[in-house]
């Protein structure tokens, strides 16, 4: 992973949304890059600055009595007559505090849209969020040993064991004939539910195709993370999400064929 995909993830660390396994990874770059501690560190300072509520300026003690005085003289060499506040006439004093108050708020308002804009602009969108769980399930399912419930090349047994699990049926096909043997199915936690993952092969590469409903959605979308390729699109209902690190011209192929 590169240092400019470690400071969008950054930002997620810092508010405390990111999964488990990229968490771990911020935690395990930081301490030797520099740049990104640096980038950790400012961002943490800016964020703790932001939540202590001491933004406002708050003006020396004496500058209002001083302000106060030259008015008053001002006015006394005027020499017109007013209702005065310590001195000062009183549609002065008003203007005066309105004037801090604007000055205040400003500052403020300046400082909230200067945050909100670098937030928003390093803040992954809701398509880069669910990418990045397909892919943390993905890496989960190869590194716990963990890569299927029902180990079967037979879509007879797999798209059966689903039943009673979830509150959907996925479609299940079997790719042994196209070169992408089925090797069986698991329960993964994907957007808040449980979903359906289907594991074929591609020689030594593994396809997690992950399945659940969803209302259509026109657009198919590949993304590359972290050196895995990501076909999503929905069908029938159904949103899939297929990763693997096979290369793109087999992936897509094989999304064809689940697709057809
Ligand atoms: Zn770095």
């Amino acid at each position: 992973m590169s240092c400019e995909e470690y400071d969008t993830l950054i930002h997620g660390y810092l508010d405390g949304e990111l999964d488990l396994p990229s968490t771990l990874r911020v935690e395990a770059h930081l301490p030797g890059c520099v740049s990104c501690a640096r980038t950790h560190e400012s961002q943490r300072a800016l964020q703790s600055a932001m939540s202590n509520g001491k933004l406002y300026f708050t003006p020396p003690t004496d500058l209002s009595r001083r302000v106060q005085l030259a008015l008053h003289q001002a006015h006394k060499a005027q020499g017109r007559t007013s209702s005065f506040v310590r001195g000062v006439p009183k549609p002065v004093l008003r203007r005066i505090s309105w004037a801090w108050m604007s000055v205040a708020a400003a500052a403020v308002l300046v400082a909230m849209v200067a945050w909100w804009l670098g937030s928003v602009a390093s803040r992954p969108s809701p398509d880069d969020l669910v990418a990045q769980e397909v892919l943390s399930g993905h890496v989960r399912s190869l590194m716990a040993n963990h890569l299927t419930d029902v180990s079967s090349s037979d879509q007879h047994t797999v798209k059966p064991w689903f039943t009673g699990k979830l509150d959907f049926s996925p479609p299940v096909k079997d790719l042994s004939g196209d070169g992408f043997p089925l090797m069986g199915g698991r329960l993964d936690y994907l957007e808040d539910r449980p979903v359906a993952a289907l594991v074929y092969q591609r020689r030594k590469h593994l396809i997690n195709l992950f399945i659940w409903p969803s209302p259509p959605d026109s657009k198919q979308k590949t993304l590359t993370r972290q050196g895995y390729n990501l076909v999503r699109w929905t069908q029938g209902g159904m949103a899939y999400w297929a990763v693997s690190d096979l290369n793109w011209t087999e992936l897509k192929e094989f999304v064809r064929l689940v697709q057809s």
